[in-house]
């Protein structure tokens, strides 16, 4: 059957080859529990984090590119994902967070039919993914967790392939906010969107056009992480402007332009939290 699950449309027959997500079925490349997210997310013990192989959107600058692109992964069944929910479970995750499910979202969804963890479920997306496929998963997902990338089409043209990005994405992070917001008493993100934005270098006015853009679509109380953790990663060869982190200058800029357009509920990162050691071991 050719597939039509996201916004690429390539019509591949999964069963047999791989569309530009690159991977036939659902993979596997690693999970784990990261305590390295924002604190609602990490929380306590950790998040249970799963990262799939294979991604629709790309991006050049990927920050766990030989995962992306389906350089690693196993092959693993709806039921055999379910045993990882349990593991994580076992472990102490704070949550299930299901990290770039857009292209393998069918695939979870059945999953979480058959076994539906005690915990949050949390869709840590790119947000470029339809409507239509979200509302197959949406009575399984607790929190959204998308990072709008680039509010340019030229910009999401040169760094992804796609230049409709920023108009799919803004299309899914609306339906994403419809998830009432719920916190545990010590904070935990228990059901909601937590939307997320990377500062990447040469880039600052897009950012800003990116938070001018959330305040219009966001409620109130959703809160906003804005991550200055850019490493450059991948094949950056023909993007020279991306081979340095960012400056402190240009995170502050933004920074400041989140906050004076007023988003309280702000999540940021120190300086620190750049470098390849914050790039999970791919064991
Ligand atoms: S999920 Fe993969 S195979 Fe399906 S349309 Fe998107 S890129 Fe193509």
């Amino acid at each position: 059957m050719k597939c039509t699950l996201c916004p690429v449309n390539c019509g591949a027959d999964r069963d047999k080859a791989a569309g530009r997500c690159g991977v036939k079925g659902l993979t596997v490349a690693k999970y784990y529990l990261h305590p390295y997210e924002e604190p609602p997310i990490s929380h306590k013990n950790g998040s249970g984090t799963i990262f799939f192989g294979g991604c629709n959107l790309r991006c050049v600058f990927c920050q766990n590119f030989s995962v992306s692109r389906a350089e690693r992964g196993n092959p693993i069944t709806p039921r055999e994902l379910c045993d990882i929910f349990r593991r994580l479970e076992d472990m102490g995750a704070d949550n299930i967070n299901l990290v770039t499910p857009d292209h393998v979202s069918g695939y979870i969804a059945e999953a979480l039919s058959i076994y539906k963890p005690q915990i949050p479920v949390v869709y840590n997306s790119s947000g470029y993914c339809l409507v239509s496929a979200l509302r197959e998963i949406d009575p399984f997902i607790d929190v959204y967790l998308p990072d709008l990338k680039f509010r340019s089409p030229a910009l999401s043209m040169r760094y992804t392939g796609r230049e409709d990005y920023f108009d799919i994405a803004a299309e899914a992070i609306s339906f994403m906010a419809k998830k009432p917001m719920k916190l545990s008493e010590d904070g935990k993100l228990l059901s909601g969107l937590l939307v997320r934005h990377l500062v990447m270098p040469m880039c600052v006015f897009d950012s800003i056009a990116v938070l001018d853009a959330l305040k219009e679509i966001l409620p109130k109380d959703v809160p906003l992480s804005l991550m200055r953790q850019y490493t450059p990663m991948g094949y950056l060869a023909d993007f020279p402007e991306l081979n340095r982190k960012i400056t402190a200058r240009e995170y502050r800029r933004v920074l400041d332009h989140a906050l004076m357009l007023g988003f309280a509920d702000l999540y940021t990162q120190e300086k620190t939290s750049v470098g390849t050691e914050f790039i999970p071991d791919w064991d």
